[in-house]
């Protein structure tokens, strides 16, 4: 990935403009982790970049990222820039394009975010982000009061870094997050979200939760049911414990996901209707919440007598045919009973067992 990387931080060079790598990717590569996306500095203008790579993505926005996907790659290329007058404690109401790395690195978050690789691979260290990585501390760069009460989305980006990378913070960083924790409420759920996301997928999910309720960051967040997320590995089940889904952004499958979670929590995960009906998924997540062993429930869901409805050995034509009858609302009915019956083994699943059951409960309906 980084030949590649140096490759595309060529083509910047020999068209004389600036070009290095920044971020998440020098950071982790530091570390050894492997990164999903690339993010390239620049003196080049979304429009200069867009001359030397024809098939890049303009930015949607202002001042945004340019995306050029190259090697299998994507690369986030950002234009160096100075920022002014944060509005709403989020985003700064004005951009400068400048033409220098140093000042670029200032307006960034912390330390181990502003490393750099040349198109040589030497590394470029101006702020001691590798101290920092060294003794895996998250520090801003600048004075944390100010850079987290102009963005206080960097409260949630330096929790999400010391969960992920089992850093520390530094001691300026827990001042200035007890003091401007209340910021949070400004933020759009979306960037609220992406950042929690991250969080809750991390290894030690655990101590990002409990960081988070260390700074009574819960309320900010408008996560009453923080405190009450238990040991779990699934990103959805904890969201559906939070139960939030009327402020932070989710799809209607996620919804309803979710819905069903907190439905299957409240019952046996062991038990045939409710693993036939929610399935082994949203079982294994409730389960797991609840401190119950996922082999046995698989195994208690592999050996359902049936997993679907068509699995039952009997169709409707055989159904109102046995009894007789048109299609209507009494076939959903028959239809629950021998489920319910079939699941509990108290009925054989056999196509003459089905239909004499049918004749012997139902064959007097009207
Ligand atoms: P990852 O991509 O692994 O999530 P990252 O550090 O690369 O982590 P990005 O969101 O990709 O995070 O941002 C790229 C870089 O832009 C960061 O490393 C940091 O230097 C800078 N940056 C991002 N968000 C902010 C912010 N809110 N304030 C200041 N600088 C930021
Ligand atoms: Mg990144």
């Amino acid at each position: 990935m980084l030949e590649n990387a140096l490759k595309l931080l060529k083509k910047f060079t020999s068209h004389d403009y600036k070009a290095y790598i920044v971020g998440g990717f020098v950071r982790d590569y530091l570390l050894g982790i492997d990164s999903q996306d690339i993010d390239i500095a620049t003196n080049a203008t979304p429009m200069e970049i867009k001359g030397i790579f024809e098939d890049a993505f303009l930015p949607t926005e202002d001042y945004g990222s340019v995306i050029v996907n190259k090697y299998g790659i994507r690369f986030e290329i950002t234009t160096f820039r100075k920022e002014f007058n944060y509005a709403d404690h989020r985003k700064p109401v004005e951009i400068q394009y400048i033409d220098d790395l140093y000042q670029d690195l200032l307006r960034r978050d912390f330390t181990i975010n502003t490393i750099c690789i040349d198109e040589n691979g030497e590394i470029i260290d101006f702020l001691g982000g590798r101290d920092d990585l060294e003794r895996k501390l998250i520090r801003t760069v600048g004075e944390a009061d100010e850079r987290l009460e102009q963005d206080a989305l960097r409260i949630l980006r330096a929790i999400r870094f010391a969960t992920v990378l089992d850093f520390q913070l530094d001691g300026e960083i827990v001042d200035a997050i007890r003091k401007h924790r209340g910021l949070l409420k400004e933020l759009s759920y979306q960037r609220k979200k992406e950042e929690l996301d991250k969080i809750f997928v991390s290894g030690d999910v655990k101590r990002g939760i409990d960081m988070l309720l260390q700074f009574h960051l819960d309320k900010s967040l408008e996560l009453e049911n923080l405190s009450k997320v238990e040991n779990t590995d699934s990103l959805i089940g904890i969201w559906s414990v939070l139960n939030v889904e009327d402020c932070y952004p989710f799809s209607n499958n996620e919804k309803e996901m979710m819905e069903d979670i907190r439905t299957v929590m409240t019952l046996n995960n062991l038990d045939p209707m409710a693993l036939y009906k929610y399935g082994l998924y949203v079982n294994s997540v409730a389960g797991e919440m609840k401190g119950l062993d996922k082999k046995k429930i698989t195994e208690s869901y592999n050996s359902l007598v049936i997993h679907a409805r068509g699995d039952l050995d009997v169709s409707s034509e055989e159904i109102m045919k046995s009894l007789n009858k048109e299609p209507g609302e009494y076939l959903s009915d028959i239809y629950e009973a021998i489920e319910k019956e079939v699941l509990y083994r108290r009925l054989p699943n056999t196509k003459e067992q089905i239909l004499d059951y049918i004749q012997k409960n139902y064959a007097s309906i009207s």
